[in-house]
């Protein structure tokens, strides 16, 4: 008996992969599209400006990092170079937060910050 092999599931895979990649892309053009045109095309880290094919190097950055957060009047977006970009991605690894404190100021460092200390020895006190 002779049974026809047929790749669906794979071939459908690759489809979906295709079809979320387009509207990733699609997003992505709108957003950045919106964003060239209320922000001057100036990296805001670095000051460098951009125009005709080097435009491609300015990014949209999205303050908070989630990309699905695109409040039309740009206020969590910036445009930054890729190579701000990509400095500025890095120091949120390593920071783990958007909201460091701003220089100078006398706030405590995250890590003597402990949100459940308290809480832990509540539930303990319970039983
Ligand atoms: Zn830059
Ligand atoms: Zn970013």
């Amino acid at each position: 008996m002779v049974r026809k092999h047929t790749p669906m599931d794979s071939e459908k895979v690759d489809r979906i992969i295709a079809e979320a990649r387009a509207e990733k892309a699609r997003r992505e053009k709108t957003y950045r599209e919106r964003a060239l045109k209320i922000f001057p095309w100036i990296c805001a880290r670095c000051g460098r400006e951009f125009s005709g094919k080097r435009l491609r190097e300015l990014t949209v950055h999205h303050k908070d990092h989630n990309h699905d957060n695109n409040p039309l009047d740009g206020s969590n977006w910036e445009l930054l170079c890729l190579f701000c970009h990509d400095n500025e991605h890095s120091r949120y690894l390593d920071q783990e937060g958007p909201d460091e404190p701003a220089p100078g100021s006398d706030r405590k460092p995250a890590t003597s910050f402990k949100p459940f200390a308290a809480l832990d020895s509540l539930l303990k006190e319970k039983k």
